[in-house]
């Protein structure tokens, strides 16, 4: 909670309705952000997460926007400043696995929609929130967490070439756009979680497949979205004022 005189700083979480980034936008309210979240189906997730936020104390507001349509984002950040008429943070947190496909099935809508989703989503967000954060157009400068995967180095899970390669373009724009916004006031970094505990695993056998894949963990255990979202937290917020351009592991030395 901030105290009476503080301006509240205000972030758009991505796919904020359910897992790591329902996780996030708690995690911030908790530290004294107004979230805007979206999601793409789940409403009544949505709106749980707003209720959460809103138990922390501070305002929520969910928008429905696909991270897949150009049109859609503008929506999303259009309505979040209507709302709040600021933006400190962005973090591109919607994804998609898209399932186990081989490379002997690729399928060209397949590669389409796991892309669309996961990198052209995050650039869609990125290039909107630059625009709304930008010292030099106005803004205040902020911080961009993109949520990448530990999948970006290891390859991923078998028949998820897919998944991983979007991954590790979002670790690339990452690296990029740290040094391109940079001299906006914008800092840009990565989280690469590992194995953690959501229903994103359904893509490839749920719980029994993070059960089976637990040991193989240096720490023994798969990691909880809390984990992921707390580090998320804090390279939105001041403690990491000179982090820029990390690419930071979540993953219990996966
Ligand atoms: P999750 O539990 O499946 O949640 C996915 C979230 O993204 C939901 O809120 C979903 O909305 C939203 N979403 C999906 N497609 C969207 C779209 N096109 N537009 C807008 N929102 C969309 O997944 P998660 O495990 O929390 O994953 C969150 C991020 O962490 C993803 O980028 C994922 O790749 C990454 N990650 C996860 C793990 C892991 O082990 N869990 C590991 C590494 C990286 P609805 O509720 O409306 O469906």
């Amino acid at each position: 909670m901030n105290s009476p005189t503080q301006v509240a700083r205000v972030a758009i979480v991505t796919g904020g309705s359910r897992g790591i980034g329902r996780a996030i936008a708690v995690a911030l309210a908790q530290q004294g952000w107004n979230v805007c979240i979206s999601y793409i189906h789940n409403s009544a997730a949505a709106q749980e997460t707003a209720e959460l936020i809103q138990q922390a104390g501070m305002r929520a507001l969910v928008v429905k926007a696909d991270v897949a349509s150009y049109a859609d984002t503008r929506r999303l950040f259009d309505e979040s400043h209507k709302a709040f008429g600021r933006l400190d943070a962005l973090v591109n947190n919607a994804g998609i696995v898209g399932g186990q496909r081989s490379i002997f099935d690729v399928d060209e809508a397949h590669l389409h929609s796991v892309f669309d989703a996961n990198v052209l989503g995050s650039f869609y967000c990125a290039a909107q929130a630059a625009n709304a954060m930008s010292n030099q157009k106005g803004g205040q400068g902020g911080a961009i967490v993109n949520i990448s995967s530990a999948a970006s180095r290891t390859g991923g899970m078998p028949q998820e070439a897919h998944y991983a390669a979007s991954k590790g373009a979002v670790d690339s724009m990452t690296l990029a756009l740290a040094k391109e916004l940079a001299p906006h006031g914008i800092r840009v970094n990565a989280v690469r979680p590992g194995l953690i505990d959501t229903e994103i695993h359904e893509a490839h056998g749920g719980q029994a497949t993070l059960t089976k894949l637990a040991p193989t963990v240096p720490m023994g255990r798969v990691g909880t979205a809390d984990e992921v979202a707390q580090v998320v937290g804090f390279l939105c917020g001041p403690l990491s004022s000179y982090i820029d351009g990390a690419l930071l592991d979540v993953s219990g030395g996966r």
